[in-house]
Formats: structure tokens, sequence, C-alpha cells
């Protein structure tokens, strides 16, 4: 069993009941990248309770604790020489092939099966895919069809396929979501917590991690299939219901507004794919929820998680370090030290701090668009993500950062997510406490998103003015004369100046 793969629902586990199980805790892969310490914690606890849950089934478990992959397997091979260990195929590139090798140098060797924690197989993707461009929508309703979901004779629940449209509304004033459940640490996940403190989060006190980690909050999320359950539960019965609605705002107060939570326990294969939509489903059939809400919902783990994780496997490895926009600059330091009197930059990346999480529009809108336009090299922002949320793992982050966030492959995206803060403040509360002036685009105190969204959009002609999504854009810009345009050019280079001596 692999560290995310963490099932007794499907896979080779149910298939072999009779089967002894090895679990192989190497700390080779968190010392890779400067992690979070909740992920850390989330994966290892995750998997010591997995142990203990098949242990109290009456199974056999071979739990390996040790530095590499490799030294899992000469310890197992040493123990058991004729046996063959049964795998589901990894979802990372390059997984399959060093699961191998490292079960090959330790004298043994491994069968990869297929992954059965997701709902669209590879050959079922590409037969659908065929040679044609790739665009989600497609891929959705194809989905939709295919699994019947949200589907009546034939035709989409309601008469549309897609209601993203309602999607975009900002709470009232005064409006508080449910508070999100917390999953209080066991004595087992604070005995790891403790040890993945000590272990592997020193060390990032310098520049530029700053001490990014130095004061997380208490770890939060479920770790073991019942408070995955537990989490699914609650989001459906409390906050679904406005999931749809509030689903792009962002508060300032509020960091988990109505989103699900769940993309950890997905993600560790503690909750299926399957049992989230038809728990979704099921609240469209008992009108518990309205449509917009849960097609919108559905749209996620159905049509762009399946999705992303195809066209990680369809362009890997070079969607890792895609770059159609040329793009150089080093990331800032405030990704790491949340130092910038930017309101909206500062909170989002606090929250990270805090808890390896944000939901998806600050992902998309806050930290991605920043450094879409700031220019920053996408492959060091997904290294970022990589390193710093709770749920990223390297098939979803990097489609996700590369792709949609950062325009670097131009593979499924269209168009560049780039915005100015007139989008940050049409969807958020951030712009009236911030010292930034969210109508300036020049001078001093002009917001930055302003000035790298036209400044953006001015070195990136040569290769964006063609896209005809742009072209409103464009004639925007050229309504812009040589004055102003002097001036948004000046006064991005004081920005990134200051940027570089952490003084945004
Ligand atoms: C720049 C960027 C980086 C991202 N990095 C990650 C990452 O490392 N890991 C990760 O799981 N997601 C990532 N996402 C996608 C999305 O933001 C998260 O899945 C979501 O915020 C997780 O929170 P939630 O469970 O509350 O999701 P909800 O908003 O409640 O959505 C429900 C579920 O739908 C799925 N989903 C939603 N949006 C996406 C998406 N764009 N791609 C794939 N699945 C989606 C997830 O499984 C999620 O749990 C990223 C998005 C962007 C724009
Ligand atoms: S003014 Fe600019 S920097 Fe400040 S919160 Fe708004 S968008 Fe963010």
């Amino acid at each position: 069993m692999l560290g995310d793969q963490l099932t007794r629902e499907v896979g080779p586990l149910v298939e072999r009941p009779e089967e002894r199980v090895v679990l192989v805790e190497a700390r080779e892969f968190a010392r890779r990248h400067p992690y979070h310490p909740h992920k850390l914690t989330l994966v290892f606890s995750a998997m010591r309770h997995f142990r203990d849950r098949l242990r109290a089934d009456g199974r056999t478990v071979d739990y390996y604790t040790v530095e590499t992959f490799r030294e899992g397997f000469e310890a197992h091979f040493d123990a058991h020489p004729d046996d063959t260990v049964v795998a589901m195929e990894p979802a990372s590139h390059g997984a399959a092939a060093g699961l191998r090798e490292a079960a090959q140098a330790a004298g043994g060797s491994i069968d990869l099966v297929e992954n059965d924690l997701f709902l669209c197989d590879a050959e079922s993707f590409d037969d659908w895919a065929g040679d044609g461009r790739l665009r989600h929508e497609d891929f959705y309703r194809f989905m939709r069809r295919r699994t019947g979901y949200l589907m009546e004779d034939g035709d989409p629940a309601g008469g549309e396929w897609n209601y993203d449209d309602q999607n975009r509304e900002t709470p009232p004033d005064g409006w508080s979501p449910p508070e999100p459940p917390v999953f209080e640490p066991d004595a087992l996940t604070q005995e790891v917590n403790e040890w993945v403190e000590d272990e592997f989060a020193g060390g990032y006190d310098e520049p530029p991690y700053g001490g990014a980690w130095a004061d997380p909050e208490e770890f939060r999320w479920p770790v073991t299939r019942r408070g995955a359950c537990r989490a699914l539960d609650d989001f459906v019965t409390t906050r679904l219901a406005e999931f749809g609605d509030y689903q792009d705002a962002m508060l300032e107060e509020e960091w988990a507004l109505c989103h699900s939570l769940i993309s950890t326990s997905l993600h560790l294969g503690l909750l299926h794919p399957r049992e989230v939509i038809e728990r979704a489903v099921t609240a469209y059939r008992e009108e518990s929820a309205p449509l917009h809400c849960i097609e919108g919902f559905v749209r996620q783990v159905l049509g762009w998680r399946e999705f992303l994780r195809h066209v990680y496997r369809r362009e890997m490895p070079g969607l890792a370090t895609a770059n159609q926009l040329d793009a150089e600059a080093d990331l800032p330091d405030f990704y790491w030290t949340g130092d910038t009197d930017m309101a909206c930059l500062s909170d989002v990346v606090d929250g990270v701090r805090q808890r390896g999480y944000s939901h998806h529009i600050e992902r998309l809108m806050i930290l991605s668009n920043f450094a879409l336009i700031y220019g920053v090299e996408p492959a060091q922002l997904n290294e970022w993500f990589h390193a710093s949320y709770v749920d990223a793992f390297h098939w979803i982050t990097t489609p996700n950062v590369v792709e949609m966030g950062m325009f670097g492959a131009g593979v499924f995206a269209t168009k560049p997510y780039a915005a100015s803060a007139n989008y940050i403040d049409g969807m958020s509360d951030y712009c009236s406490g911030c010292p930034y002036y969210k109508t300036k685009t020049t001078g001093e105190g002009a917001c930055p998103f302003n000035t790298f969204y036209w400044d953006f959009l001015d070195r990136n002609e040569d290769s964006l003015r063609s896209n005809h999504r742009m072209g409103l854009v464009y004639n925007h810009l050229d309504n812009k004369d040589d004055e102003e345009l002097t001036a948004i050019r000046e006064r991005a280079d004081d920005l990134r100046e200051r940027a570089r001596e952490s003084e945004l």
C-alpha cells in the first residue's frame, strides 16, 4: 500500500483478503522539499492509523520505517524472498519507475495494477481525447453521460450542463458560514506531529523560508477513514447548500467559507470520488441543496480532478517545466514569510503558513495571479505550492499551477487567468483594509496588481495579442498613451526592486 492509497474499499487489498500488507514509511521523501509540517504529519499519521486499523481487522501488516523505499523492499524481500509485491499504479510521474527500480535493486519485483481510486481510467480518457485539443467542459459532459450522475433521461438535470454563472456571488454583510469540523489530533497524531517537528521542520529559518513553518496552528485534518467520512458528512449537511453561491468569494475572516475541505481525504484514498459524488447527487434527489451548488461541486470532483490527472499523465515530464511565456523572475520571499503590505496576499499566505490550505480562488486569483503578472518562473511557484499545501501531490498540483495558474503550456488553458485589483475587490473584502489604492495603477501607493496586470499585457504582447479571448483587454491597453505606458513600466520595475528587498 502506498501512502496515498489508504483504502480498504477497492484495489489489491480487497482482491487479496488473505495476503500480508506491506507499508513503507520512507523518510527520504519528506526531505525532498521544505514541506509544511502538517503535510508530513497528515501522510505519516494516516499511514500509521491505517496500519493499526488493518491489524485490528486481523490482517498481517509489515510496516517498515526506513530512509528509502529500496531499504524497505530489502527488508521485505530478505524476510519473504518469494513474494511479488502488488500495488496500484501511483498517479505521480516517475513514481512507478522508481518503485520498480527499488524493488529490483532489492532483488524482488513489483506488479503495478490499475489505480482504482479514480473514476476514469487511462484508456477511456485517451479514447475520449483522440487527437483533439483537451477541453475540460467536453470531458466533464463525457463523464456525466458515462456515469449518469446528474442526468435525467439522457439530459443534464435542470436542463443545463453547467451553472457556473450562479457560482460567483459575494456573501451579504454579517453572513458567516458554519464552522468546519476540527479533527483534534489523537495520541498517535500528536506523536507523529512532534516527531515531524524535530526531524524535518527545522532548518527553514533562513531566507527564503524565513521561519515559514515556525508557528502553525494546531493540526486539524482527518487522518482516518472515519474522520474523512465525518468531514464529507459535515460538508454535505451543513455547507453544500451554499457551496456554489460563494465558491469564488474571499473573506479575510473566513478561510474555509463553504468549501468541502476533503481534498486531503480524497488524495490519500480515505474517500473515494464515487462516494463523494453520490452523496452530493443524493442531496439533489432529496432536494436538500440547490442544483447549482451540487452541480458546481460535482464538476470539481468528476470533472476537474479526473481531467487534470490525465492531463498530467499525458503531458509529463514537459509540463513541470513548461514556460511558454518565458517568465524568469524568482518567487518573492513573501510567499514564504507573508511579509508584504498587500492585504490580500499577506492574509492568504498567512493562512497557508497556519494550516497548509487556502481555497481555490485564493490559489488562482491571488497567489498564482500575482506570480503570473509579476513574471515568476512557473516551476518555482509549483515548488512553493508543492511544499506549502497539505493537499499538494505532484499529479494535481502541477497542472493546476503550471497550466491553469501560470498559463505555462497552453494544453487546455485558452487564456491566462490574469486580473487586476478590480476582480479582487469585486470578490473579496481585502481592498478596503489595504494600504495600497485599488483604483490606482501608477504613482506612489498604486496597487501592485494593477501595475503588474498592465505590465504583463504589455510585456507579453507578442504571445497574447493574437489570442482571440484577449482582444478586449488589448483594446484597453491600446487606449493607454505612451506616457502612461512608460509610467507603468517604471512603476513595475520599481515594485520588482522592492519585492526583491522585501519591501512590497
Ligand atoms: C494554483 C492552484 C494550485 C492548486 N493546487 C492544488 C493541490 O496541490 N492539490 C489539490 O488537491 N488541489 C489543488 N488545486 C485545486 C483546488 O484549489 C483544490 O483542490 C481545492 O481548493 C481543495 O479544497 P477543498 O477540498 O475544500 O475543495 P472544494 O472547493 O470543496 O472542491 C471539492 C473537490 O473538488 C476537487 N477540485 C476542486 N478544484 C479542483 C481543481 N482545480 N483541480 C482538481 N481538483 C479540484 C478537489 O478534489 C476538491 O477537494 C489548486 C488550484 C490552483 C488554482
Ligand atoms: S488593493 Fe491591491 S494589494 Fe491591496 S488588497 Fe486590493 S488587490 Fe490586494
